[in-house]
């Protein structure tokens, strides 16, 4: 049976902490869907089309991951699709309280769903999309926090 697995996120833009989680990730499932938000509400550094762009060019190395759009719940996306589990991360506990109530509103919801939470490595334990962005506005250095091509992305869209 292929078990696919969605990993529903902001990514504005992908971190290297996004990378480590679905590289550890990817091996588990037949498929990993990077499911990109599409929210109105929050204001975003990169559109969802330049998001996907990003994402997909950062994970060109795994096979068995696709990225897509979607505007609504995850849940509703992975009925659509019959996929299975949600991956989240989790970093800090400040992640912990968010992520248990998401996780229990899903269930409530799609009772056939399951979450499934990956700790961040130690190495990725402190970046955010946040972070960079704020790091990138007052011109820190990024090597380290992205991938090479979403670095060149930000000093792009920073220039303009
Ligand atoms: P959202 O706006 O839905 O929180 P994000 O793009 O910020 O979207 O994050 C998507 C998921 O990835 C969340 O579960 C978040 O906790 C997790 N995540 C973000 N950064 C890291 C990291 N450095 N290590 C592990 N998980 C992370």
């Amino acid at each position: 049976m292929s078990r696919i697995a969605v990993y529903p996120g902001s990514f504005d833009p992908i971190t290297m902490g996004h990378v480590d989680i679905i590289n550890r990730v990817a091996p588990l499932y037949s498929e990993v869907v990077i499911l990109v938000a599409q929210s109105a509400q929050k204001q975003s550094m990169f559109t969802a089309q330049e998001r996907k762009e990003l994402i997909e060019k950062s994970l060109s190395h795994l096979k068995n991951v696709k990225v897509d759009f979607f505007e609504g719940l995850t849940v509703n996306y992975m009925q659509k699709h019959k996929a299975q589990v949600i991956i989240r991360g989790l970093r800090a506990v400040v992640d912990f309280e968010y992520e248990l109530t998401m996780a229990q509103i899903n269930k409530k919801i799609a009772p056939e769903i399951e979450t499934l939470l990956m700790f961040a490595s130690p190495e990725c334990y402190y970046i955010s999309s946040r972070g960079v962005k704020e790091l990138a506005v007052n011109g820190g250095e990024l090597n380290g926090f992205v991938p090479d091509v979403v670095k060149e992305a930000i000093i792009k869209k920073l220039k303009k």
